[in-house]
């Protein structure tokens, strides 16, 4: 079947990346089809903690970032995506740490972005069950937000079909891309034949169903990393992203700051580091606590060399590491999983063909920061 209409834009992929591509090509008056291969988005938009902190990237990413934050607030503004403008903070939990978290505040006061530097009684008031044992200060962002990743890409979606005309098609595997007589034609796996004047792809770490050839010879690396979430806890108020001492070794915003190589070099937790092991906290609606994570990497062309099961010992790990941090009433687990996310030594790959078809995947671990202020950059530059 060919469907009759030709659309300016065909998005594959309803991850992070390919709906706020849609909502900013939707903005610029462009008819646009997004198809999904699942009923509903299921990949990393959906696995994550949902923290929204550009205060952890550099250079452009946190432009991206910043910029992303606005698109966030914009959304919100007319429906209920589950935005919350709950702030993020970092944990300082050793003199290094202190150190780098002081930095970071010097850099940003430059570029007038707001941050606050708290003593450590200051965070033992801000952050409920904060282990005084563990904490020596921390850096707040007032303005920075979470949502809710289980929900928040299903309803941005839902908003762009019925308030902005995007057509929408889940459960459709796209299989084939090519060009012909100047059109993009985009066939299903049913075999229906779709029609644009141009294709972006946005799969996420899907690399084996469209274009192998050019992902084999991406530098693409798959990461996994492996997350669970508490019982709801009524009696817990954990305020937006709890970010931690390792994240303040491991976050790219840190590189920045003069003392970084000194501190990084320090490596007070070898084998938490070894597997990438950092502590993040975010407490949804339902009151449940999200924690993680641990990140494993296998290049793109040996994915099948990351295990599919849970691996208990990181799991202890992360675990022990956070009772550090948090005096929780309870550590039981609601559920445990992994998410898998592509990333690149540039901050994400990009590859163009004939000016018609834009493959972009492997933003990283800064996907859900991020993608609303990349994809409108992209937009921007593609169609000027
Ligand atoms: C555990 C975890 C925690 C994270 N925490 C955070 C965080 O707190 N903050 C943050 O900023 N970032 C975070 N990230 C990163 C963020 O989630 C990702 O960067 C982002 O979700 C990537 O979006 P994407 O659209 O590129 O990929 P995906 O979400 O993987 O979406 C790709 C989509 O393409 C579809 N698709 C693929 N191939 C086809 C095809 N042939 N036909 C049709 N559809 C297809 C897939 O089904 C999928 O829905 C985290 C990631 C993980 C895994």
């Amino acid at each position: 079947m060919l469907t009759s209409k030709k659309y300016n834009l065909i998005i594959i992929g309803g991850g992070a990346l390919g709906t706020f591509h849609a909502y900013h090509a939707l903005r610029r008056g462009l008819s646009v089809l997004l198809i999904e291969k699942d009923n509903t988005p299921s990949q990393a938009t959906v696995r994550n903690f949902g923290q929204v902190v550009p205060s952890g990237q550099e250079g452009k990413w946190w432009e991206y970032g910043r910029n992303g934050v606005e698109i966030y607030k914009e959304i919100q503004a007319k429906t209920n995506i589950s935005v919350r403008e709950n702030g993020s903070i970092y944990l300082a939990s050793n003199e290094g740490e202190l150190q780098l978290i002081n930095e970071l505040h010097e850099i940003y006061k430059e570029k007038e972005y707001a941050s606050h530097l708290l003593d450590k009684e200051a965070c033992l008031a801000k952050v409920d069950r904060l282990s005084e044992k563990y904490c020596l200060g921390g850096l707040h962002f007032p303005q920075e937000l979470t949502v809710e990743p289980r929900q928040m890409i299903q309803k941005v979606i839902d908003f762009l079909i019925h308030d902005n005309q995007l057509d929408f098609l889940h459960t459709t595997l796209v299989k084939h891309c090519d060009i012909h007589d100047g059109n993009c034609e985009v066939i299903d796996s049913k075999g229906n034949k779709y029609i644009s004047e141009r294709v972006v792809l946005c799969s996420g770490s899907e690399f084996k169903t469209l274009f192998p050839d050019i992902f084999a010879n991406s530098g693409l690396k798959l990461c996994k990393l492996q997350m669970m979430r508490t019982v709801p806890m009524p009696d817990v108020n954990l305020e937006g992203a709890i970010l931690t001492g390792l994240t303040v070794r491991r976050y790219e915003a840190f590189h920045a700051c003069p003392s970084y190589e000194k501190v990084y070099a320090e490596n007070p937790k070898p084998e938490l580091q070894k597997y990438g092991i950092h502590i993040l906290f975010k407490q949804g609606i339902d009151k449940s606590i999200i924690i993680g994570d641990s990140h494993e990497y296998a290049d793109v062309n040996a994915t099948e060399s990351l295990d599919f099961g849970i691996n208990t010992y990181l799991n202890d790990l992360i675990l022990d590491e956070a009772k550090q941090i948090l005096d929780l009433p309870t550590w039981q687990m609601e559920s445990y999983w992994a998410g898998y996310y592509a990333s690149h030594p540039k901050g994400i790959f990009e590859h163009t063909i004939a000016n018609k078809i834009f493959i972009t995947t492997g933003i990283g671990g800064k996907g859900m920061t991020t993608s609303a202020g990349y994809a409108k950059a992209h937009i921007e530059e593609m169609y000027g």
